[in-house]
């Protein structure tokens, strides 16, 4: 890189601040193992129960739901005084604070009763989730929870075109537009000021315009005309338009649009591409995904302008939207520079390792935890909730005080630099859909396939730190109404929870030993309930009886026997990968991602750049060290397992 470019480059990778992204994933093999057998014949004669040992190698928290209330449609509840603070404006945050799951129904309770302590429980629906998700990993199961629902999608660098979606005689189509830009705000490159004829402007309205001058923009964005006239009127001196209201975005914005057909032919384009288009309107109205709404509605409206609600499909004729073209697939939103919503969902990326439906046809989990849809088969294991089994003087000594979480972002998968591998190598940017080479292939590398790294896991904290800082937990800088106040339970509380089987077979009942005790080993655990992003949950399990039942007749009466088999059991821990149902490789990257103590030095933190703590920003940054605004190069994409650290960026001080 020669001087002058290096010094345009914002950031650069720190070589000081290093971090471990949260989670990192275990292989998927070539296809999911399945057995195509009748699901009579995968029953096995082994009725019993296993008696388990859980203790909390970490703060743990299960959230009692019970406690909940809706206040303003959110889930709220009040177990301890509300933390209140005022944010600058004057506004009032009341953060939601949860006790932890207990057998208490605390919707009754209020004030201070609210507060006293309960008996921990851990419920076996947690334990049975957390069993569920190892053992799908290590026996080569499906990925039966995968939420096929949920769209994919990605916020785009680069300036889509202006159009108009058109509905005509059944058929979808863009008609081409240009944008012109009418000022709501004096500049020294426009110096009109539109802004009360804007106001009495709808969404979508027809208008006239006579063309001024050409808008000088900032390098690397595109040039407009502006508008130098306007009226709702029709008069043959002016051109025919259409005006769209934008979102304000930072302190920039002075222009709106109107969109003028530019005569090229309509481009027909699939329902699916116009049904995207109102799934991507859905984001800007969802304060998870879109922020500047989340923060203030001031600052973006989420385009309350564009109804979604109530309306069909055809009602979208007229629509002004940007559009882009990658591959054979037309991306279409309301911004120049907003977000594409994928046409492949979870599922059809995972292929083989979508979730079973053929009872005649399982892996090995869905055929032991069973399924459900139009096929169910029952499950063959019942966890029991967990109860507390060192009995201490006072209930208060099982927990932690009450204090606030760091932020937990959710999961997100519009982060395809982690979530997918990195194919084909000479890929500039990759995601869902299709791949982009800047110099080759600017609207798509042909043939990509994407593909997605595995199962998901996350590592565990050595020295968890999942809190906001007690001096911080009234300054509105460090809290918002997305952080929770939670009372978790402490390191080394022992549980006993047990786990009934029925009907299972002595390969089953094996597999189910070494997964709940992790092989027996001593260095790995499991984790489970809330904040495992940020350290919280670690749990291991220990197996103290195997009972087996057994029925013996004595003359004409029917006895039954319970025998312990433990010591014969014992021998579970040293199954190998193979043995259990997964390749040496894959059962490797288990127990990595499963141990306690790591190799690597890193702290485990969501990705954030040195001095900006957003995790947006270290995405942002990972894009601009090579690439640039409208070309974006993906610049570190998630490390080997074995060595996961990444750079944080920082500005660049010679610019
Ligand atoms: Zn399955």
């Amino acid at each position: 890189m020669s001087n002058d470019k290096k010094n345009q480059v914002k950031y650069i990778p720190s070589r000081k601040e290093k971090f471990v992204n949260p989670y990192h994933f275990v292989s998927l093999e070539k296809n999911c193992t399945r057995e195509a057998k009748k699901y009579r014949e995968q029953k096995g004669n082994l009725t019993g129960w296993i008696t388990c040992r859980m203790e909390t190698l970490s703060p743990v928290f299960i959230p009692n739901t019970g406690s909940a209330s809706e206040v303003d449609g959110k889930k709220h509840s009040d177990v301890f005084e509300k933390r209140v603070f005022k944010e600058k404006e004057n506004k009032q945050v009341v953060i939601n604070s949860y006790d932890f799951f207990s057998y208490t129904d605390l919707s009754k309770l209020k004030g201070e009763a609210l507060k006293e302590y309960r008996e921990p429980i851990i419920p076996g629906s947690e334990i049975r989730g957390m069993i569920r998700t190892a053992f799908e990993a290590v026996t080569n199961s499906c990925l039966s929870t995968i939420d096929n629902e949920q769209p994919l999608f990605k916020r785009v660098q680069t300036n889509g075109k202006a159009g108009r979606l058109i509905f005509e005689k059944g058929q979808w189509k863009i008609q081409p537009c240009e944008r012109l830009g009418i000022a709501f705000k004096w500049t020294y490159g426009d110096k009109q000021d539109f802004s009360v004829k804007i106001k009495s402007l709808k969404e979508g309205q027809e208008v006239y315009i006579k063309r001024g001058d050409k808008y000088k923009t900032r390098k690397g964005f595109p040039a407009f005309t502006v508008v130098s006239a306007i009226k709702d009127a029709v008069d043959p001196y002016y051109e025919k338009g259409y005006f769209h209201r934008g979102e304000p975005f930072g302190k920039r914005k002075h222009h709106e649009s109107v969109f003028v057909s530019t005569g090229a032919p309509d481009i027909p384009i699939d329902e699916s591409s116009v049904k995207n288009y109102i799934e991507s309107l859905r984001l800007y109205k969802n304060k998870n995904v879109n922020l500047h709404f989340k923060k203030n509605e001031k600052e973006h409206s989420g385009y309350k302008d564009i109804v979604i609600k109530d309306r069909e499909l055809k009602d979208f004729d007229g629509s002004l939207i940007y559009f882009a073209k990658h591959n054979d697939h037309y991306y279409l939103c309301s911004a120049a520079i907003g977000r594409e919503v994928f046409y492949n969902r979870l599922t059809d990326l995972i292929g083989d390792y979508a979730p079973c439906n053929q009872i005649n046809n399982l892996c090995p989990a869905c055929a032991l935890f069973g399924i459900a849809g139009k096929e169910s088969a029952a499950s063959r294991v019942r966890f029991t909730d967990a109860l507390v089994s060192d009995k201490r003087d006072k209930i208060e000594a099982y927990y932690h005080e009450v204090r606030i979480l760091k932020e937990l972002a959710g999961p997100k998968l519009s982060a395809a630099e982690f979530y997918l591998k990195k194919k084909p190598g000479n890929a500039d940017l990759w995601n869902y859909d299709y791949a982009v080479n800047w110099r080759t292939h600017k609207y798509g590398i042909p043939g990509y396939i994407p593909e997605i790294r595995g199962r998901k896991f996350y590592w565990h904290h050595t020295d968890p730190d999942p809190y906001i800082a007690k001096d911080k937990e009234a300054d509105p800088e460090s809290v918002s109404d997305r952080n929770v106040a939670v009372r978790p339970l402490k390191e080394n509380v022992f549980f006993q929870f047990k786990v009934y089987f029925n009907d299972i077979t002595e390969s089953e009942l094996k597999r189910l030993l070494w997964i709940l005790t992790i092989g027996a080993k001593k260095e790995n655990a499991h984790k489970i309930g809330m904040g495992k992003p940020i350290g919280l949950g670690s749990v291991q399990v220990n197996v103290t009886e195997v009972n087996v039942r057994g029925i013996s007749m004595t003359g004409d009466s029917v006895e039954y026997t319970v025998e312990d088999r433990l010591e014969q059991y014992k021998v579970f821990s040293e199954m190998t990968g193979k043995e259990v149902g997964c390749t040496g490789q894959v059962m490797e990257e288990y127990l990595f991602l499963t141990r306690l103590a790591h190799p690597f030095s890193g702290i485990i933190a969501y990705p954030s750049n040195v001095e900006e703590k957003e995790n947006y920003k270290w995405f942002m940054a990972n894009k601009m060290v090579k690439g640039t605004g409208p070309n974006p190069i993906i610049e570190n994409s998630l490390p080997p397992l074995k060595d996961p650290e990444l750079p944080k960026y920082e500005l660049n001080p010679g610019k």
